[in-house]
């Protein structure tokens, strides 16, 4: 079962109370409310319901898919500006295609990955902002680079992008307690010196914030449920 469509009054709605709430748990945590960005998650939804979004002044994008991401944003940015981010497991034949017309990829987990998306910077001549994607929960359907390979995954990386990695980025075991998975995460980006934490979707944005979250990836919260 999927909700009907919400309409545009409605995704505007939502996103103004998703706001608030990102605010006041920014504000609970003892945080600047500025020092978290909103990611909203269009994945499965269509672009009339992205562009409800873009007129309601949000400006940051998440999808899971490459393809779709391909079909939905590129034509918005002649009348938009906006930041898209790759947030779905990555193949290495999309890197190419992620690396063209993303921000920012927060799902790298390889090491073959990492060469697709350096080959593909060479050849697009174009820098996404990189998130390294790790599988706090072990979970073998998820992507993700384990716990036990992140310290290495996140120096190599480091030494292929520099600056362009930024983050961290996980989503933990639907069902469980979030809590020490993003507190792992944290800790973790910090001893990397790592200042982006991409962590938190609906159901739990507001724990993800006080863990430390600077990004939280929310969809169904504003565009109605998948
Ligand atoms: C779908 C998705 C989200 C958003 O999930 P909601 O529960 O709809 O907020 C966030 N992150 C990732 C990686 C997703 O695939």
């Amino acid at each position: 079962m999927t909700d009907p469509q919400p309409a545009p009054a409605a995704i505007v709605e939502n996103l103004r109370r998703v706001r608030d709430r990102i605010a006041n748990a920014a504000i609970a945590a003892g945080r600047d409310p500025e020092s978290v960005t909103l990611v909203a998650v269009s994945k499965t939804k269509p672009v009339d319901a992205v562009r409800a979004a873009l007129d309601a002044g949000q400006t940051v994008f998440g999808e899971n898919r490459v393809q779709e991401a391909a079909e939905k944003f590129p034509s918005l940015r002649t009348s938009h500006r906006f930041s898209l981010h790759i947030i779905g497991g990555l193949q290495t034949n999309k890197a190419r295609d992620a690396v063209r017309i993303a921000d920012v990829i927060e799902t790298l987990d390889r090491p073959r990955l990492a060469d697709a998306v350096a080959a593909a910077i060479a050849k697009e001549h174009r820098t996404p902002t990189l998130l390294i994607e790790v599988n706090t929960g072990g979970e073998t359907q998820k992507s993700g680079v384990s716990r036990d390979d992140a310290d290495g995954f996140i120096d190599d990386c480091k030494g292929r992008f520099g600056a362009a990695l930024a983050g961290l980025m996980c989503v933990p075991p639907a069902g469980e307690d979030p809590r020490p998975h993003f507190t792992w995460l944290a800790d973790r980006a910090a001893r990397h010196g790592l200042g982006t934490l991409s962590m938190g979707m609906s159901a739990d944005f507001e724990i993800a914030i006080a863990c430390g979250a600077t990004w939280v990836r929310v969809g169904s919260a504003i565009f109605g449920g998948r």
